[in-house]
């Protein structure tokens, strides 16, 4: 039985066998024990008179046992049960003098550091049971509402995707490269005979499955060579990218809105454990600080996000409140806004939310240039039909766009985006046959964890980040 049936079950005395890690040991009679299965621990009770000295020297933090006991009511408060040991085996051993994770606090860089061990403390085990159930929440989402699933390509042969710098993906020699009689790299010996690269996004793909199966999403691995050592970028992240024939801009909104409240639901109703878990640690840490430099309690965040509906607000809109902002009245902004036009950052997108509205907002309508080529045009001719969402603590969570069908309009921004139309000869042809109007949107899955989790950094909400100078493990 695993210890997450164990710490619900009636005590009758029944006897039980368990195999779990040891999280403390005390007072020669008391270990927690934990299985992964919940952030529950089981209590058993030793009975030390009836075990040798040598055997209890070996219970130590992060020891693996076997243990035969009987479940009784327990005498003890914080737990329902506690399981009497009959009989202890140690399965591996963990000298107390070398295993790095102590029973006491460690900080999140310690434990970044060692990654290998991070499953098996508190914090780490409810994160990624958390990310369990978001994913499988998604699946969910999507499945009852009649999306397919595409796998759409992780090695990818278009460079013009636009999202990012990409990681080239090769098996030439770089001691001995095959040139051209330029005396540049002769791609054409490589293993596909051009230049290839890992996918930074589905969408392109995406597209032309949504143009055949109507509603369909893609999640799965994305990779940004982006040099940028923030709390909100990977190198390697997770992205659900849903894409819908027939919707515009706002039925867009409506779909990313809609999904969001419902996975974020959904953790809140199969994953409570571990987010009172997440919840009483960020209470704990936040206890030295003054009120006004508090985040908001978690699961208070939750239900502010699932309760609200987003705000809708064009970007022209956006730029007047923050032109007549405090912040940047006062230069306050590290990059002041003055005109339209002006790409927003971090520090604005968190003004909108947490400071001006107060709750998620859905900014619309972006300039053209500063947005990629793929996006639909507007009657104005200088905005586009994008759209981000921005949650409180996160800034963007959520890149959208309703998809310019139009095929002329399409050649001519390929064309001013200085890209080859050779290269996209494929996503030309579906506005030549049968074209019509479609959106969809990027949803970063690590994003949408450190909101959910309420961890500040997104190193910690992935089991094995990527990001510059770090590929260990
Ligand atoms: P940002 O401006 O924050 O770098 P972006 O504009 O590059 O984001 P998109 O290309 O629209 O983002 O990607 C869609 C979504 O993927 C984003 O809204 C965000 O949630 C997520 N995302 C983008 N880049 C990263 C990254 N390097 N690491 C983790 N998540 C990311
Ligand atoms: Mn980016």
């Amino acid at each position: 039985m695993d210890i997450k049936q164990i710490v619900a079950a009636e005590p009758t005395g029944q006897s039980l066998e368990v195999r779990a890690w040891v999280r403390t040991f005390r007072s020669n009679r008391f270990i927690a024990l934990n299985d992964g299965s919940t952030s529950q621990n089981l209590q058993v009770v030793v009975d030390f008179e009836r075990e040798s000295e040598a055997l209890l020297r070996r219970i130590t933090t992060g020891a693996c046992l076997r243990i035969k006991g009987d479940l009784v009511e327990s005498q003890g408060k914080g737990q329902k049960v506690e399981l009497m040991a009959t009989e202890i085996e140690v399965l591996g051993d963990a000298d107390a003098e070398e295993y790095p994770l102590q029973p006491k606090k460690h900080s999140m860089e310690f434990l970044r550091e060692n990654a290998h061990l991070r499953p098996r403390t508190q914090t780490f085990g409810a994160v990624f049971r958390l990310r369990h159930g978001l994913q499988f929440a998604i699946h969910k989402y999507f499945n009852d509402n009649g999306f397919f699933m595409v796998h759409t390509p992780i090695i990818t042969g278009s460079d013009a995707e636009g999202a990012g710098e990409m990681f080239r993906v090769s098996t030439l020699d770089p001691k001995t490269p095959p040139l051209n009689d330029k005396g540049e790299l002769n791609w054409k010996e490589d293993f596909f005979g051009k230049e290839t690269n890992l996918t930074v996004s589905g969408q392109l793909e995406a597209e032309l499955f949504a143009l055949g199966l109507g509603k369909v999403y893609t999640f799965g691995p994305t990779f940004r060579a982006e040099n940028s050592n923030t709390t909100r970028h990977l190198a390697e992240f997770w992205m659900i990218e849903p894409e819908v024939a027939f919707n515009d801009l706002f039925d867009n909104m409506e779909l990313a809105e809609d999904c969001l409240k419902y996975v974020i639901r959904y953790v809140m109703e199969h994953c409570k454990d571990d987010l009172q878990l997440l919840h009483d640690r960020q209470q704990e840490e936040e206890k030295s600080l003054p009120q006004d430099k508090r985040a908001m309690p978690l699961l208070e965040k939750l239900a502010f996000a699932t309760d609200n509906e987003f705000v809708r607000c064009s970007y022209t809109e956006a730029i007047d409140i923050l032109r007549n902002s405090k912040p940047n009245k006062k230069k306050k902004f590290k990059y002041l806004i003055d005109e339209w036009g002006a790409d927003l950052q971090s520090e604005h997108e968190r003004f909108l939310v947490e400071k001006h509205f107060g709750k998620p907002v859905i900014l619309y309508d972006y300039p053209a240039n500063i947005k990629a080529f793929y996006m639909r045009l507007n009657e104005d001719g200088k905005t586009v039909r994008a759209m981000d969402i921005l949650f409180p603590g996160i800034g963007e969570i959520v890149g959208g766009s309703q998809r310019e069908e139009r095929f002329d309009v399409l050649k001519q921004k390929i064309a001013e985006f200085g890209i080859d139309e050779e290269s996209l000869w494929w996503y030309l042809q579906t506005r030549k046959f049968g074209t019509c109007v479609h959106s969809g949107f990027g949803l970063g899955f690590e994003r949408l964890m450190n909101f959910i989790t309420g961890m500040t950094n997104i190193r910690d909400v992935i089991p094995f980040p990527r990001s510059p100078k770090n590929a260990e493990f």
